[in-house]
């Protein structure tokens, strides 16, 4: 660490005493994200912009960013510990994820001195909200299957894109995409990729919404018709856009972990609240019952196990210690002690999970809907199958899986209904 920056435990302090002066309570809306309606929606995206603008001026914005960016130039030390002050008060939670990981961390690590210095600032402020426009309908696990092309204009030296993403998550209000487009179909699918920026709310891009088996809507499905992207707005080289994808991968696993993201962590974080899988049995009239004493027990180990395998990973990936394909163990645990905690509070709620109350579902959540979206913890940020993948192949160096495509012209490759160019 630079001898010019402030101690950590000093900026430890002056955090504290901030945050405890300038920040309210964590907000429901902050922990599992679902408003209402669309108008609680906006009003909690105007919140967060302008909670990322109090940040800013206090200078505590972008604590792992370079400072010609408008960041802070601090290590993920300080950030760490600004985040374990955080726990329990509101913060911009509609900016962590995507707009700081992947979005703005790829921006960083990937995008021209021209493009950071327009785009960083402009997050760090809260003027610019990013989504990530991978998946597209015939399939998302394939990333570097996209069948969205770009084309460049030779007379403007401009690229038109055409073609169709999904699941992008809050694209109907998000500012800024970033994109993976084919620009090359005669070379293998990893050849012909290009990354570019495109503004989202323009009449061009048709976005739609897609409604969740919980009633939530914030996924979207996105048509491209003629976008027009100005040379300026490609962030990697033309067909060379695999590599930033490579870094964008590993930013999507990393999620919430990164040293990008702020947001409260650590055990302390629902301190001032019983935790839920108590509240849960305590309502079942179930707290004497040896099977739920055990059952909130695994709970809570896999709720410690989760916080320790997440610390330890990412200070392996600040101290540049091991291969950034251990984001993939995270990821892969993250997927599925979800599942089993969901499954837990099920089991504890019984048949009270099948009914509850609006003051039920404000203060604990309900357990059957939670169960019954279990399985998205599993797939959004990547599925845990291909976290699975990617540690047998790439952490223990097992034989790839057979492919078909390998080597083979992106044109070539057989691609059902909803991928044929
Ligand atoms: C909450 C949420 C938010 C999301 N947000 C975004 C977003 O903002 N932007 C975006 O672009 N996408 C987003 N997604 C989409 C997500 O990235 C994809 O759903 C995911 O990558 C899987 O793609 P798919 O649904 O097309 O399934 P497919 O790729 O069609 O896969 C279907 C099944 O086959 C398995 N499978 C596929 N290939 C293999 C293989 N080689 N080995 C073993 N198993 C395999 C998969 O694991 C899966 O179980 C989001 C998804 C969710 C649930």
């Amino acid at each position: 660490m630079s001898d010019d920056l402030e101690p950590v435990e000093d900026f430890r302090r002056r955090a504290r005493a901030w945050i405890q002066a300038n920040l309210g309570p964590v907000q429901p809306w902050d922990l599992d994200q679902n408003c209402e309606n669309d108008a609680e929606e906006l009003k909690a995206v105007a919140r967060d912009r302008a909670l990322q603008r109090k940040l800013h001026d206090a200078g505590f914005a972008g604590l792992c960013f370079p400072k010609e960016y408008g960041g802070q130039g601090l290590t993920p030390a300080h950030h760490r510990a600004f985040c374990e002050e955080l726990a329990g008060h509101e913060f911009p939670s509609r900016f962590a994820v995507p707009t700081f990981s992947p979005c703005a961390s790829i921006i960083l690590e990937c995008g021209t001195a021209e493009q950071k210095a327009r785009h960083l600032p402009a997050i760090l402020r809260g003027d610019e909200v990013w989504s990530q426009l991978l998946s597209e309908p015939g399939g998302g696990s394939d990333v570097a299957g996209a069948t969205t092309s770009a084309v460049r204009d030779p007379a403007t030296g401009d690229w038109i894109i055409n073609g169709s993403k999904v699941w992008t998550s809050r694209a109907w209000w998000a500012d800024w995409g970033l994109i993976l487009a084919r620009t090359n179909w005669n070379v293998p699918k990893h050849q012909g990729l290009t990354v570019f920026m495109v503004p989202l709310q323009q009449p061009s891009i048709e976005i739609r919404r897609i409604e969740r088996l919980n009633g939530e809507s914030e996924a979207c499905e996105e048509f491209f018709t003629d976008v027009r992207v100005p040379d300026s707005d490609r962030m990697s080289e033309i067909d060379g856009g695999w590599t930033v994808g490579q870094r964008w991968m590993y930013h999507e696993r990393v999620g919430h972990n990164s040293p990008w993201v702020l947001r409260p962590v650590g055990l302390k974080q629902n301190e001032s609240k019983e935790p839920t899988l108590v509240a849960v049995a305590r309502r079942a009239g179930r707290l004497d019952d040896p099977a739920a004493r055990e059952l909130i027990g695994e709970g809570q180990a896999l709720k410690i196990v989760t916080h320790e395998l997440q610390r330890r990973l990412a200070s392996a990936a600040a101290s540049g210690a091991g291969n950034t394909d251990l984001s993939s163990i995270d990821r892969l645990f993250r997927g599925l002690a979800g599942v089993r905690q969901a499954t837990i509070a099920l089991e504890l709620a019984g048949g009270q999970a099948a009914a509850w109350s609006e003051e039920e579902e404000a203060d604990t959540g309900s357990q059957g809907m939670r169960y019954l979206m279990r399985q998205v913890t599993c797939i959004g940020g990547g599925t845990t199958e291909i976290a699975r993948n990617v540690i047998a192949e790439r952490v223990l160096g097992m034989p790839r899986e057979p492919s078909g495509d390998k080597g083979v012209p992106f044109r070539d490759v057989p691609r059902g209904p909803s991928r044929k160019t």
